[in-house]
């Protein structure tokens, strides 16, 4: 073939990038806009749809320009997002009838305590792997049902389409109104709460405990096939779009984590660790999620256990924004370095409760160990640790479930420049941590999967020859030392909980 290149989409929380990858697996050329984050009330969080998609088409635009390309350079599209984030439009309008519903916003927690007096949270966790939470795509649906103007009408009329970014990105590029492709993969389709992870179906039970018409559902498909073309009104026309991946199974895919046993960690807005469980559906006893790995094509499934933790860098922003205490978010490490260790100082960030492997609604942040020899350096190393303590509860349940110790973790997004904190947490977790040279593994994980479809990269093998790893910090704390701080940790977690009236 004579393209030379795969391009992603990476449709994040923060922002939406397009990034072209060549065969090697390193990055051509990159295009990034922020987008708006909009908090209409305390614990809401919406993204404006309509900026997403333009957004999409400029980042493609300077993705394609700065590197000179054109679209007869480019084999296949992929496309990665921020997962469970629900967008709700009109199909002949093509108009979103509301802001998309951010997954961290936790405004449907009535909706939860609804379903759950039924059965408690674990109701449909045997079936689609994840408890009743706010987090997930199926509460934020139905409250736009619930809540919207004429949506339930419009919806039990068929004139309404459900989509994570994925979908609403890929229904856009195909065409829009214009024949576009409303369509998801499994893995974007495991974080609704409406997949049965057994038959990777729409399960109808639930969509009806959920007044959901099935009829808004995109089609459910492999993460590695061709889903359509781009519609000839885009730049990228008649290109396939042949790859989709929720951001966290995409940066495993990208840190070549094809096989069971083999995990990653991702360190951006929250922090996402991704294990492998290959064709075994391993249901958590420790507070994980249960989801779907990847698809290629008609293979069988990967599955995997995760464990989601909300609040990590947005602790550095919040530290940034609310508190003016740095001005960017690489400050915070000088300012951690001003001291030798945290001063006794705990700060459990649980702004929108505790997700993993607490799964607790009720709880708020604290900041505890305060005393009057604490200066902001101290708080800047705790904010940081937060992120570490929360990762070693996490790695701790993965090990628990699966019986066999990682040996060493695999690391990627915004916060892996940060080498203090990679240094605390191989001294925290007692194992190696290990950041590779392409640390944009979220859209390579989106390229490989759409370029395996069309046949540029011919199997994964070509994929893994492709990781190369940049550098590794090993633990350097004592044993003893790293028991005691993970004792106090886990005792200013119990002063966040029970806080909600
Ligand atoms: P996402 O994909 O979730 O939008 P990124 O992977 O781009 O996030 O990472 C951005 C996050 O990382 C922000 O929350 C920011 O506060 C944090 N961050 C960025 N650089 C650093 C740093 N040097 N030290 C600590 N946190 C950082």
């Amino acid at each position: 073939m004579s393209e030379q290149y795969v391009i992603a989409i990476d449709q994040g929380t923060t922002s939406t990038r397009a990034i072209v990858f060549d065969h090697s697996g390193s990055i051509v050329s990159t295009g990034q806009l922020e987008h708006e984050q909009i908090f209409p009330q305390a614990g809401w969080v919406e993204h404006n749809p309509k900026e997403i998609w333009d957004n999409t088409r400029e980042v493609i635009g300077q993705a394609l320009s700065k590197a000179n390309l054109t679209r007869h350079d480019i084999a296949a599209v992929g496309i990665t997002n921020q997962r469970e984030t629900a967008v709700v439009w009109d199909k002949n309008t093509g108009e979103p009838v509301y802001n998309a519903i951010v997954w961290q916003d936790t405004r449907t927690q009535s909706i939860v305590d609804e379903l759950a007096k039924d059965g408690g949270v674990e109701r449909f966790k045997q079936k689609v792997g994840l408890p009743l939470a706010t987090y997930f795509s199926g509460t934020k649906i139905k409250w736009i049902l619930d809540n919207v103007d004429g949506a339930r009408a419009k919806a039990e009329a068929g004139d309404l389409l459900f989509g994570n970014t994925d979908a609403w990105v890929l229904w856009n590029l195909t065409g829009g109104t214009d024949g576009g492709v409303h369509a998801t993969d499994v893995t974007n389709a495991s974080r609704t709460m409406f997949m049965d992870l057994e038959t990777l179906a729409w399960d109808q039970s639930i969509l009806d405990a959920f007044g959901v018409p099935a009829s808004m559902m995109p089609a459910i498909k492999s993460s590695s096939e061709t889903y359509g073309t781009v519609h000839t009104s885009q730049l990228l026309r008649e290109v396939p779009v042949a790859g989709i991946l929720g951001d966290q199974q995409a940066a495993t895919f990208g840190q070549a984590a094809f096989d069971a046993g083999e995990a990653k960690n991702t360190y951006g807005t929250g922090c996402f660790l991704i294990f492998n469980t290959g064709e075994e559906i391993v249901h958590s006893k420790n507070g994980l999620l249960t989801t779907v790995g990847y698809k290629l094509g008609d293979a069988k499934p990967h599955y995997a256990l995760e464990g989601s933790i909300a609040v990590t860098g947005s602790l550095i922003q919040w530290l940034r924004d609310n508190l003016g205490m740095i001005s960017s978010a690489p400050e915070v490490e000088t300012l951690a370095k001003s001291v030798e260790d945290n001063g006794g100082v705990y700060i459990v960030p649980a702004f929108s409760g505790l997700f993993a492997p607490y799964w607790r609604a009720d709880a708020r942040g604290a900041i505890v160990g305060l005393t009057r020899y604490v200066n902001k350096g101290h708080i800047a190393r705790a904010a940081l640790e937060a992120t570490a303590f929360q990762t070693r509860e996490v790695l701790d349940a993965v090990n628990a479930d699966s019986g066999v110790p990682l040996a060493e973790l695999k690391v990627d997004g915004g916060m892996v420049a940060n080498d203090a904190l990679m240094q605390f947490q191989a001294d925290i977790l007692g194992v190696d941590v290990v950041r590779p040279k392409v640390v944009e593994t979220t859209a390579l994980g989106a390229a490989y999967a759409a370029g395996l479809a069309v046949g540029f990269w011919k199997d994964l093998g070509e994929c893994s020859a492709n990781w190369g790893e940049d550098r590794r910090w090993s633990p350097q704390l004592e044993g003893t030392e790293r028991d005691r701080q993970m004792r106090l940790w886990k005792k200013a977690v119990t002063k966040s909980m029970d806080w909600v009236d």
